[in-house]
């Protein structure tokens, strides 16, 4: 018997478990724990609350955890209620699947003004994530500027921009869907620190910034390259770069005084946030690129920001004794390996980068090295291990039938339209799973 601890309940942990239960069948058992009481990570707090087709994907998750061989164990922080030389000691592999939660710095003066979020907490406002549903962001400047040119970038900025009957269907928690029908953001900057080819946004993603109701996306036509020059790029970003064309075209006209512009600035680099009482203005610099690099040309202006969002990417969290790469902000590792007994995978390992569907070889990837490794398995304790300490110190976890519990109680709140209203607190996560 092989004794597997993954650790975070996310994409990259799901398709792990789904791996080893593939490689082994019924020679394994594989606890996945969790910080919150609840699944699924990334796509509960990160997967934007009107791309719910994306969402579906944790069905497919559901069908792993439903096995017998895999257990969830949520409400369990390692390195908080148990280290992980105690898990090491209980199992024979663990595998660590924790994401990245925690926000790249901009490094900037004024990054800690308030109303200037990184993108981890933006999105986990509006996505119910505990941590952050008590952020309440002031929407109550005219113009919001959020950095980066990735596809949080654009989830940020198509979340500011809908109107309210644009979110039907979606399950954004109700905090955030008041304070956006109140928002007075009409203005909308996206600030990219290279060009229209360097950018970081999936067509599908970019093309839906140009068919909402209100949202006029606009691009400066001096901006984009000479088209004959998209012929060097890949299909899926020429696609791209298509719809920034399409921003820029003169057909357009001009946006209308109801409408939310959304404005790419291209070759802006941001250098400091300015404000008093919390962020009003962000002083940028404008760039050329070198090769692929942007290179600062000295030249500064500033624009008003009320709201100022960083997409730039995510770090990893640490672990007490656990290698970590500071550079990159993941685990220190060799193809997923970490030491003895201690592997990552998913954006634990390569930082976040790819798809959610990337995850799933990433997870066979790390069960291929985690079976050359252990091979019938190392003796150890597993599960009745873990019970028997948590038993002793009182770690009362939460199982998948709690989560099931939990998620009727959403389903059964949820406004008209809604598929659920997300419990935002940890305690009301807990309280519903002891319901009879
Ligand atoms: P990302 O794709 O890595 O984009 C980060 C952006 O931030 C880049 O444009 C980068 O510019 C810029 N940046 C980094 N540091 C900066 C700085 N100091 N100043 C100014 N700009 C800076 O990251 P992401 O948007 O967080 O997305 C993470 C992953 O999730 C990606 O793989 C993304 O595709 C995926 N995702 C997918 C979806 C979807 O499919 N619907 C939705 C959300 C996220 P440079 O290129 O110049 O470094």
């Amino acid at each position: 018997m092989r004794h597997i601890a993954i650790v975070g309940s996310g994409p990259a942990g799901y398709y792990t478990a789904e791996a080893a239960l593939k490689q082994w069948g019924e020679d394994v058992r594989v606890d996945i724990f969790d910080t919150l009481p609840v699944p699924f990570g990334l796509i509960r707090s990160g997967v934007a609350p009107d791309h719910q087709s994306i969402k579906g994907v944790s069905r497919r998750y559901e069908a792993t955890a439903l096995t017998d061989n895999v257990r969830f164990v949520g409400n369990v922080m390692i390195g908080r209620d148990l280290t992980i030389s105690e898990l090491q000691a209980l199992y024979d592999a663990v595998i660590l699947a924790t994401g990245a939660p925690n926000d790249r710095k901009l490094g900037i003066e004024g990054e800690n003004l308030p109303n200037v979020f990184g993108s981890a907490s933006f999105v986990g406002w509006y996505n119910g994530h505990p941590d952050f549903a008590d952020l309440d962001p002031a929407l109550s400047h005219d113009t919001a500027v959020i950095i980066g040119n990735g596809n949080v970038a654009l989830d940020v900025a198509r979340i500011l921009a809908k109107s309210q009957a644009e979110f039907a269907g979606s399950d954004i928690v109700s905090h955030a869907l008041t304070a956006l029908d109140a928002s007075k953001i009409r203005r909308i900057v996206i600030l990219g620190r290279r060009g229209p080819h360097q950018i970081a946004m999936t067509p599908k993603e970019l093309g839906e910034l140009g068919h909402l109701e209100r949202a006029c996306p606009r691009v400066e036509a001096a901006d984009l390259p000479d088209e004959s020059e998209d012929a060097t790029l890949e299909p899926g970003q020429r696609k791209s770069v298509g719809h920034l064309r399409s921003f820029a075209g003169t057909d357009q006209g001009e946006c209308k005084p109801d409408q939310v512009r959304v404005e790419f600035d291209f070759f802006a680099s941001p250098k400091a946030i300015i404000g008093t009482e919390r962020a009003e203005e962000i002083e940028v610099e404008r760039t050329r690129l070198d090769g692929d690099k942007a290179i600062g040309t000295g030249e500064t202006y500033r624009i008003p920001a009320g709201l100022v969002v960083a997409c730039i990417g995510y770090q990893t969290s640490k672990i007490p004794d656990v290698p970590f790469d500071e550079r990159n902000g993941r685990f220190a590792n060799e193809e997923g390996r970490i030491s003895p007994g201690l592997y990552c995978v998913g954006w634990a390992r390569r930082g976040p980068t790819g798809t959610i569907g990337t995850n799933r070889p990433d997870g066979f990837a790390i069960i291929e090295k985690v079976a050359e490794d252990i091979g019938e398995g190392t003796g150890k304790a597993g599960r009745p291990g873990f019970d028997a300490l948590a038993a002793q110190r009182g770690i009362n976890y939460m199982k998948f039938t709690d989560w099931q519990k939990i998620d009727e109680a959403e389903v059964a709140n949820a406004r008209d339209g809604s598929p659920r209203e997300k419990f935002v607190a940890v305690e009301k996560m807990i309280a519903a799973a002891s319901k009879p």
